[in-house]
C-alpha cells in the first residue's frame, strides 16, 4: 500500500518563482530579448529534452556536464533522452536539421529557458536553472566575437549587475596550436602527478585543460605553475584574438586577460570568456561563452563557425540592482457599486482592456471600502468608480490614487482619457 503524502515540496535543487520575483524576472527576460532583437537576433526555442547524443557528441563526453550532471532517461520507446543541460548544442542541432545555415549567414538567434544539471545544490546553483543566451552561427570574423561579447556586457549592465569580463583564447585543436599545448600540459601534469589531488591525476590522459577548472586545493596550487596557452597559439588564432581585443578596446569594453580560463564545455575554440560578479560567494560566474567552430561538425553537419554566450538568470537576479518593475502594471481598477457592480463593472473593465489599458476589477464581492483598498494593493494609478449616480448620469468617477483628486468623465470618453 502506498502511503499518501500529506504535502509536497518542489524537488531538491529547484525553486518556485512567485510574484513579485516572477514579475521582475519576466522583466529581465523581456529586456534581454528586446536588446537581442535590437541587434538583429531573432528568438529561438528548442525542446527541453533532446536525444542524448546531441550532448554527448556536441558538448563532449569528457566534460563534467556530460560525464556527471545530465538528467538522462530512457523513454517508453527505449530511446535515450536527456533534459538539456545547455542551449548551444540544441540550437545548432535545430539549425542543421532545418537547413537554416543554407540560407543567408550568419544566423543570429537569442533564447531564454530552463536548463537541467544534476549538481549539488547551493546558493546560486540549482538543478533546474534558467539561461538567456545568444548565438551567431556562420560567422568566423573577430567582429562577431566582439558583437556577442558587447551584447552580453550591455545586458548585464542594464540589469545593474557589476561584473568583470575575463577573456582568453584557447586556440584551435590543431597540432601547431592547442594540440601541442595539450601535450605540453599533459607532460606537466604527469611530472606533477603526486602533487595533484587524486581526483585530478587522470586529467593528463583525458582532458588536461580541464585541470584548470578543478576546485581541489592541491590541484589549484599546482595549476598556478602550469604552462598557459597564450605562448602556444598558432599565428592565425593569435591574430584572431588580437583583433577581438582591438575591437573590444575600440568599443570601450573593459576585460581582463585570463590565460587559465578554459570553460567547462568541450566545444569551445579560440575566444572564451566569462563574467564574474562580486557578492555572490563561490557561485560568482554569472555567465560565459565562446567560439565553437567545431560544434556543427561534431553534430554531423558541415564546417560552420559560431560564437555565443549564456547567462544564468538566478545569479543575475541575485546581483541585479536595476529597478525592474515588481508588479504587473495595472493602469486602472474598476470599482463597481450598486447599479454599477456586476455586469456593469465587468463590461467597463473589458472595454478598457480591449483598448490596451491594463485594468482589474473586484472578483471577491467586496463593498466599496474593500474595493478601494484592493485598488491600492493592485498598484493601479486610477480607480474608476461606477455606482448608482454614475450609471444614471452616464459618467464615471475617475480617482487619481496617487494624488487623491477625482473628476467626472463621460462614460464613453474614459478610454480616451486614460490612453
Ligand atoms: P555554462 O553553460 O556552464 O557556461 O553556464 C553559463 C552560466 O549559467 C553560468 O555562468 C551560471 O551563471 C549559469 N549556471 C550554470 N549552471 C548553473 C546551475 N547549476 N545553477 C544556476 N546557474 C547555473
Amino acid at each position: 500500500m502506498s502511503s499518501e503524502p500529506t504535502s509536497f515540496s518542489a524537488p531538491k535543487g529547484t525553486y518556485d518563482l512567485l510574484p513579485p520575483d516572477s514579475v521582475r524576472w519576466q522583466g529581465a527576460v523581456r529586456l534581454a530579448m528586446d536588446l537581442f532583437a535590437a541587434a538583429g537576433y531573432a528568438p529561438v526555442d528548442t525542446p527541453i529534452f533532446e536525444s542524448t547524443g546531441v550532448f554527448e557528441r556536441g558538448v563532449g563526453e569528457t566534460s563534467e556536464v556530460v560525464g556527471k550532471q545530465m538528467y538522462t532517461f530512457t523513454d517508453q520507446g527505449g530511446r535515450s533522452m536527456t533534459l538539456r543541460p545547455e542551449g548551444t548544442a540544441p540550437v545548432m542541432r535545430a539549425v542543421l536539421e532545418h537547413n537554416v545555415h543554407r540560407g543567408p549567414l550568419p544566423v543570429k538567434l537569442g533564447y531564454a529557458g530552463p536548463m537541467f544539471r544534476q549538481e549539488r545544490p547551493q546558493k546560486g546553483r540549482y538543478r533546474q536553472f534558467f539561461q538567456v543566451g545568444a548565438e551567431v552561427i556562420g560567422a568566423a570574423a573577430p567582429v562577431a566575437d566582439a558583437e556577442i561579447i558587447e551584447l552580453a556586457v550591455r545586458y548585464i549592465a542594464a540589469l545593474g549587475v557589476e561584473a568583470s569580463l575575463l577573456l582568453n583564447s584557447i586556440g584551435h585543436p590543431g597540432g601547431n596550436c592547442r594540440g601541442a599545448y595539450q601535450e605540453g600540459l599533459a607532460t606537466f601534469l604527469r611530472d606533477n602527478a603526486d602533487r595533484l589531488a587524486p581526483a585530478d591525476r587522470g586529467r593528463a590522459d583525458t582532458n588536461p585543460m580541464r585541470a584548470f577548472d578543478s576546485k581541489e586545493d592541491a590541484t589549484v596550487l599546482v595549476m598556478k605553475e602550469a604552462p598557459t596557452i597564450d605562448a602556444w597559439l598558432c599565428a592565425e588564432c593569435a591574430a584572431h584574438f588580437a583583433e577581438v581585443r582591438a575591437l573590444l578596446d575600440a568599443a570601450g569594453v573593459a576585460y581582463e586577460i585570463e590565460p587559465r580560463l578554459v570553460r567547462g564545455l568541450d566545444y569551445y575554440t579560440r575566444t572564451a570568456f566569462e563574467f564574474v560578479a562580486g557578492g555572490l560567494g563561490s557561485q560568482n560566474a554569472v555567465g560565459g561563452g565562446g567560439r565553437y567552430d567545431g560544434l556543427a561538425e561534431s553534430l554531423g553537419g558541415p564546417s560552420l563557425p559560431g560564437i555565443g554566450f549564456a547567462l544564468g538568470m538566478e545569479r543575475l537576479m541575485l546581483a541585479a540592482s536595476a529597478g525592474l518593475p515588481a508588479s504587473v502594471g495595472i493602469d486602472a481598477y474598476v470599482v463597481g457599486v450598486g447599479a454599477g457592480s456586476g455586469a456593469g463593472a465587468f463590461a467597463l473593465t473589458l472595454r478598457l482592456r480591449r483598448a490596451g489599458i491594463g485594468a482589474e476589477l473586484d472578483l471577491a464581492g467586496r463593498g466599496i471600502k474593500g474595493q478601494m483598498k484592493d485598488a491600492s494593493r493592485s498598484g493601479a494609478r486610477w480607480a474608476i468608480i461606477l455606482g448608482d449616480e454614475e450609471v444614471h448620469g452616464g459618467y464615471v468617477t475617475l480617482k487619481d490614487l496617487a494624488s487623491g483628486t477625482q473628476e467626472r468623465v463621460p462614460a464613453d470618453e474614459i478610454e480616451r482619457r486614460l490612453a
